[in-house]
């Protein structure tokens, strides 16, 4: 027998609508690339995305085509994002920190259709556009007295041209909730990149999930400032699950300095903000120098990687920030867990509690986890057994783009490539990606929780740890450092930092002092780059 409800689709239409009809006046804040601050509210979003939903109707695209941004977060990205979805085609936000080359391999791969971008990018668009024959026009996000000009780029339009040209009168159409909605490609540090491609369904699904008070906690009463690019999984799905909750949006466009950041958050009474751990590093050398405080900022979700426990401690002790420590993929849309206490933990000391937070956190409904040997078979949830994470879910990744690589699942399961322990709480613990782990005379050393102690040490700005070839061990850890300016320490003083911290194993057998550690498209260690920048190292217990 049936139930004897209605089957409303689950459809990325319904957000905006909704949050124009019920948090209509709520503003969306933005930092422009033309240097100035733009104000709006979701009603007028939702006005301006049914006039790009028009225009794009009147360009000829149709259902399932891909239309591409290379663009920062502010409101013309989040009227496109809801504007393509809206009218059945497909958003593909490109990455612009990525090679042209594989800006155009991936623009291409997707065959996108029509590519909008801020004037930041214009040098990007020059050098792909000759590349990319399949793209029918080059939108700018800006106004006719801005449009760059150039012969390198046929078929460049203005976005503000267009918009004023389309009527606002549009009903979004109904469709499959498991219609495609949107594709983001996995930043290929292997191989090239894959497209992960959302559905509909398995959007509006992550944004319930992620703003629950176990997860990020999002409400009407929040103003949500995502760091985490819109090109970087949608924005970790902050632009979806804030228009779900009608919570005020504040985009800082190009601004990811810490003054600027700063500047944000006090002025638009910022209450939560998310990003990577390299992004916060910058922000909080910025708090500290000038000797500030959040006045507003009660939280910041920090993941993409592992978030180090001195952050962590700084962020709620010294600012009385919250740190939500939450882990995911593209693959994952992205929110597989966060870390959020339960009751039992309240007691706890400040130090106890922060040792549990260090951890990426518990599955927030809708995700399945388990970890398993390199048999497949599942270890048990005690804490200490570490194994490939595996998940299941209605927002994690069948099947990549085109079929390309092949069937990802093992029986049904998606192996992330992460490697953890999970508690008997049901705390996942990222002890490293399966191919940073350093396997040293058959046993596993993870990276994470040694740079994490390399990082409490005052000196220390950024620290990695990687394996480097040994006769007799096989691997060794490395420790590779960049000291804070104008503090000195030396090798032995840092070894000395992990004394008692660790099993003697695990110790780094040496230490290697460098200017700076190579980041990705995405702000994390390229530790691929790293290895292979060491790889003729000879450690000192080689000889
Ligand atoms: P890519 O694989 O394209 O670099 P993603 O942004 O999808 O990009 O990154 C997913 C990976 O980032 C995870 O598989 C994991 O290794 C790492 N990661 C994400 N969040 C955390 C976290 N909180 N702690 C440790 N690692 C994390």
């Amino acid at each position: 027998m049936q139930g004897l409800m209605m089957s409303a689709p689950l459809l990325i239409s319904s957000l905006i609508t909704h949050a124009d009809r019920h948090h209509g006046e709520t503003e969306i804040v933005s930092r422009r690339v033309e240097g100035d601050i733009h104000r709006y509210t979701w009603h007028d979003c939702h006005r301006r995305a049914r006039q790009l939903g028009n225009a794009l109707l009147a360009m000829d695209i149709q259902t399932s085509e891909r239309v591409a941004t290379l663009a920062w977060n502010g409101y013309r990205h989040l009227e496109t994002y809801f504007a393509v979805s809206g009218i059945g085609s497909v958003l593909h936000t490109v990455n612009p920190r990525l090679f042209p080359e594989q800006i155009a391999w991936i623009v291409n791969h997707a065959d996108d259709q029509l590519l909008l971008f801020d004037l930041t990018f214009f040098p990007i668009i020059e050098t792909i556009a000759p590349l990319c024959p399949n793209v029918r026009a080059w939108i700018a996000y800006c106004d006719r007295d801005r449009l760059p000009s150039g012969d390198k780029v046929a078929n460049l339009m203005c976005y503000e041209d267009l918009l004023a040209r389309a009527s606002d009168a549009l009903i979004w159409p109904e469709m499959e909730e498991t219609a495609a909605s949107s594709l983001c490609y996995t930043s290929g540090t292997t191989g090239n990149p894959k497209g992960v491609l959302y559905s509909h369904r398995s959007t509006v699904l992550h944004s319930f999930a992620s703003g629950m008070p176990d997860a990020l906690c999002l409400s009407a009463r929040d103003s949500v400032l995502p760091v985490v690019p819109m090109f970087h999984v949608n924005a970790w799905g902050l632009p979806y699950s804030s228009a779900m909750v009608g919570a005020k949006m504040v985009m800082p466009g190009p601004g990811l300095d810490g003054k600027s950041l700063f500047e944000l958050f006090e002025n638009e009474r910022v209450t939560i903000s998310a990003g990577v751990p390299t992004v916060w590093l910058g922000l909080l050398n910025y708090v500290r120098q000038n000797g500030l405080k959040f006045s507003t900022m009660r939280r910041t979700v920090i993941g993409g990687s592992a978030c180090p426990p001195a952050m962590l401690k700084t962020f709620q002790d010294d600012y009385g920030v919250q740190v939500l420590h939450a882990w995911g993929m593209t693959e994952m849309s992205p929110i597989g867990t966060c870390g959020v206490l339960k009751a039992k933990h309240e007691g706890l000391s400040s130090e106890e509690r922060q040792a549990v937070q260090s951890k990426q956190g518990r599955a927030i409904y809708g995700v399945d986890i388990k970890i398993v040997d390199e048999k497949g078979d599942e270890l048990p949830w005690d804490g200490v057994a570490f194994g490939d994470v595996l998940v299941r879910g209605p927002w994690v990744v069948s099947g990549y783009f085109r079929g390309d690589g092949g069937d990802p699942l093992r029986a049904g399961w998606f192996p992330t490539g992460d490697v953890a322990t999970i508690d008997a709480d049901g705390f996942l613990h990222i002890t490293d990606r399966s191919k940073d782990v350093i396997k040293s005379g058959g046993e596993w050393i993870g990276s994470i929780d040694l740079e994490n102690i390399a990082m409490s040490h005052p000196a220390v700005a950024m620290a990695a740890v990687i394996a480097v070839r040994h006769p007799k061990w096989d691997e060794r850890p490395l420790l590779v450092v960049v000291k804070k300016p104008d503090v000195a320490v030396s090798r032995e003083e840092l070894l000395k930092h992990f004394e008692g911290r660790i099993a003697k194993w695990w110790m780094p057998d040496d230490v290697a002092f460098v200017d700076s550690i190579p980041l990705g498209a995405t702000g994390k260690m390229l530790k691929n780059k790293l290895r292979e920048q060491f790889k003729d190292y000879v450690l000192p217990t080689a000889a």
